[in-house]
């Protein structure tokens, strides 16, 4: 497979045009005309498609929509796990490859538990070519970033599920990768817990501006979080609604403030119509 230094893909004309975009800010995943379909013959199911979108840097695209219609399969397209039936993807205007251009965050952490939280970090960073020497300073650089300074040498099943799930954060960003997947990565976790993650992400987000697709069953998760929502309509997903959330955003608003703005208000209602109505 290409790296992405090597320039797009087969078939790249769509892709080079896709990635050079429309607007201004080159998209960072481009997705042209994609359709994406599991299986054969009588027992093939069409689960995506035809869909196509710009993901320009430094966008925190929220990706809402019944359960079913193929918002988890957009994801591992671009992550590389799977080729599109048809259509293509591009990340940075080449073919996405898995643990190269993207940091994947599940629902759960998938961590080594018998390996403390500073090792299954550095393991992320070696992968990613980060020499041995300056593995420990970078270690402890990424759990300050995720708010779990000091627990280095804890071995992972000693830690609380929210706490994992922050490990697993730390490790995609690991690397210097400037694009997040996240799978419905907060869902199995308790309300409060839960909410924490979600505005600790928000600031890191608005910190950091790194380029982020999220996927979530939650209307308020999806507002609270994203700078754009795209809902998928019943499968095949196709796009439903596509729209910009206006919301102040430089890491440091108040959560409950948030949630009491007008507008905060008008996209909760405007997503949740949209979901419910592909949900019918
Ligand atoms: P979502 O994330 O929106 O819940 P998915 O992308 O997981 O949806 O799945 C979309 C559709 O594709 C579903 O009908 C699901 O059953 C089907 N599907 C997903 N993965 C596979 C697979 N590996 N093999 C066959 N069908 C699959």
């Amino acid at each position: 497979m290409p790296s992405p230094s090597d320039g797009p893909a087969p078939g790249s004309a769509t892709v080079r045009e896709a990635a050079a975009g429309a607007t201004s800010v080159p998209a960072a995943v481009a997705v042209r005309e994609v359709r994406h379909r599991y299986g054969r013959g009588a027992d093939a199911v069409t689960a995506l498609g035809p869909l196509t979108l710009d993901i320009p840097a430094g966008e925190f695209l929220v990706l809402v929509g019944p359960s079913g219609c193929g918002k988890s399969t957009l994801l591992r397209l671009i992550a590389g796990f799977e080729r599109a039936s048809s259509g293509t993807v591009a990340v940075h205007g080449g073919a996405p490859e898995p643990g190269r251009q993207a940091g994947v965050v599940f629902q759960q952490p998938r961590l080594f538990p018998w390996r403390t939280v500073g090792d299954n970090i550095s393991l992320a960073l070696r992968f990613a070519g980060v020499p041995r020497a300056e593995r420990p300073a970078r270690v402890e650089e990424l759990l300050e970033r995720v708010g779990l300074t000091g627990t280095s040498g804890r071995r992972t099943w000693q830690i609380s599920g929210g706490q994992q799930q922050r490990v697993a954060i730390a490790r995609a960003l690991a690397g210097g990768k400037d694009l997040l997947l996240l799978d419905e990565p907060f869902a199995a976790l308790d309300a409060l817990t839960r909410e924490r993650l979600q505005e600790d992400l928000r600031t890191v987000s608005a910190q950091t501006g790194i380029t982020s697709v999220f996927v979530t069953h939650s209307v308020d998760e999806a507002v609270f979080l994203g700078t754009r929502a795209v809902v998928l309509s019943a499968r095949p997903g196709t796009v439903a609604l596509d729209i910009p959330i206006e919301l102040p955003r430089t890491g440091s608003e108040d959560p409950d403030e948030l949630r009491g703005l007008p507008g905060y208000a008008a996209l909760r209602a405007e997503i949740g119509a949209t979901v419910r109505d592909a949900a019918r």
